[in-house]
């Protein structure tokens, strides 16, 4: 258990990297799931107050934004093929098409590609959760 974080009921510790990530997308807590990840739209709280894990060591750096880039640039492929192949609608009116719905899906993505990359960390001990990761507490080899 890492030093710092309270014991937790071990029924309350995902039993996978998918359940982790997945409270981590979802912006909750990846440890037990109790509480929200973040408390600014991509700042995530210091320490959970349900299990007192500490997320201020998390170093997910540049991956969500790459993350982001790279799922809404792979969701934007077809829109764009297709708004291109039209004759009838001006250029003007295609990149503002393209640029606001470029813009809504980063928006929409980023905080939960964050929370996926600090729950990623967490599991596997990376970065400044070294030494208790959440695969190690949680007994999954
Ligand atoms: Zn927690």
């Amino acid at each position: 258990m890492p030093s710092d974080a309270l014991q937790i009921d071990p029924a309350m510790l995902p039993r996978s990297l998918s359940g982790a990530l997945m409270r981590g997308i979802k912006g909750k807590c990846p440890r037990c799931g109790g509480t929200h990840l973040f408390r600014k739209l991509l700042k995530p709280i210091d320490r959970c107050r349900m299990c007192g894990q500490n997320w201020s060591i998390h170093s997910a750096d540049d991956f969500p934004p790459y993350i982001a880039i790279l799922l809404t640039g792979h969701l934007m492929a077809p829109v764009i093929i297709t708004l291109g192949q039209s004759e009838a609608l001006p250029q003007w009116a295609m990149m503002t098409i393209v640029l606001a719905m470029a813009l809504a899906l980063l928006a929409a993505i980023l905080q939960p590609a964050k929370g996926g990359v600090i729950a990623l960390q967490w599991w596997l001990g990376l970065q400044g959760f070294a030494g208790h990761s959440g695969k190690v507490e949680a007994g999954v080899s």
